[in-house]
């Protein structure tokens, strides 16, 4: 399909069409979680209505067909980011499993005393906690890249902290708190140059542009289905097949081992080595449909319409006076974080809330982001595929309620 057509999309969004506080929703809260369209939702009814079972054991008919389901949402998940093979996704019960998973296993095995883990400032909390219990329990060093003034992450600001003990680079590939978009494919051929593994984290990237793992030079990649339009409690870690053959095992349990005897037990191949226990069936295959949805729409539809709203938004939010955008790098996806002179964002919320529009205000789960710019927090406004002006013109319009009633 060429462009996107929103009236179609909002259409399969039953959750949209309703009034909070009297006034139509604008749902802008998608980097907290986005909606969910009734293709996903029918597809997981469908499991438990025709033919729920637990999943790779059972040699009956229910089971074979939920396995079959459930492998056929792996395959999807691989195409949808360009995996080389299945076998490459790790399902999860989201993207901070995903990255726990990595610190946990991947680097426990791999990093030694002195060894270093570069980050960035802007990283979400998930990809940065991680990586200070792998610091406290092995000693690595943890080394941080700057924020620029607008928001950016340059290339070079991370390139220059990689060395010859540099383990690790974990990066987000689009900031959940600023929206910018860290240049990924460069840092990660610097950082293979120096021997170290590359860690995304793609939660705001995966349900909003096209996604090619491969071509990133990603060696993991963590991502969560509720952002993108799929269940909660399922997520996925992609992961260089040699590097998940050469990892331990982050859980124990059923469904990961090959044979266990009070010796000595031995573990399937890679993916299920890292899938202990009963998996989140329903929504895995749920998972599958949000991708079906989002390959039919297009993922570079998805991005232009984002990007025209990304723009339209940025025009109207400037024209209000006291109002301050904080992070307006170059390559930005469609987030809007801004502050108000006038009021505080929990306030911000409150009204805005009050004229039906549903946004964040707080810390995103990304402090030292905040701390950058001398703020604890801000008001945030993301955006997804079935947003459009006429919510947009609604928050401006709730703001310009704010500043009557603060200013
Ligand atoms: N990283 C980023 C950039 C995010 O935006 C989020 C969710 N806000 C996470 C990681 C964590 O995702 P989850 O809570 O779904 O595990």
């Amino acid at each position: 399909a060429v462009g996107l057509d929103v009236a179609r999309v909002r259409a399969d969004f039953p959750v949209l069409h309703q009034r909070v506080h009297g006034k139509p929703l604008a749902y802008l809260d998608n980097a907290a979680s986005s909606q969910k369209p009734k293709p996903v939702v029918d597809a997981m009814t469908a499991v438990y209505e025709q033919y729920y079972s637990n999943v790779h054991r059972g040699v009956h008919q229910l089971s074979q067909r939920s396995t079959d389901a459930f492998e056929a949402a792996r395959n999807k998940v691989a195409g949808f980011i360009n995996a080389a093979r299945s076998e490459e996704i790790v399902f999860t019960r989201g993207a901070t499993e995903a990255l726990n998973l990595v610190a946990s296993s991947y680097g426990r095995r791999f990093c030694q005393e002195g060894d270093e883990v570069v980050l960035t400032h802007l990283e979400h909390h998930s990809n940065i906690v991680p990586w200070q219990l792998l610091r406290d329990e092995k000693g690595v060093q943890l080394k941080v890249a700057p924020i620029g003034d607008d928001g950016s992450v340059t290339a070079q600001d991370v390139i220059d902290l990689i060395g010859p003990r540099t383990k690790i680079v974990a990066i987000s590939q689009v900031s959940n708190a600023l929206g910018t978009v860290v240049p990924v494919q460069e840092i990660a051929a610097a950082a293979h140059a120096q021997g170290a593994v590359v860690v995304v984290d793609g939660c705001q990237a995966v349900p909003h542009q096209p996604v090619d793992v491969q071509a990133l030079g990603a060696d993991f990649y963590a991502f969560s289905g509720h952002k993108m339009y799929g269940p909660t409690g399922i997520g996925a870690l992609y992961g260089r097949y040699d590097l998940l053959t050469e990892m331990p095992p982050y859980q124990g349990g059923g469904e990961m081992i090959a044979s266990v005897t009070f010796e000595q037990s031995t573990w399937k191949k890679p993916p299920h080595k890292f899938e202990a226990g009963t998996p989140a069936i329903v929504e895995v295959i749920g998972l599958g449909a949000a991708v079906d949805y989002l390959a039919e729409l297009g993922m570079a539809n998805v991005a232009a319409h984002e990007a025209e709203l990304l723009a339209y938004a940025t025009q109207r939010l400037d024209a209000i006076e006291g109002l301050r955008i904080h992070g307006r790098a170059p390559e930005k996806a469609g987030i809007l974080s801004f502050t108000m002179d006038q009021a505080h964002a929990h306030d911000v919320g409150t009204i805005v809330d009050r004229a039906g529009v549903a946004i964040r205000a707080g810390h995103h789960c990304a402090q030292p982001a905040m701390e950058r710019f001398g703020i604890s927090s801000t008001v945030r406004a993301s955006l997804g595929i079935y947003n459009t002006h006429e919510e947009i013109d609604q928050l401006a319009d709730a703001l310009g309620v704010v500043k009557e009633i603060f200013g």
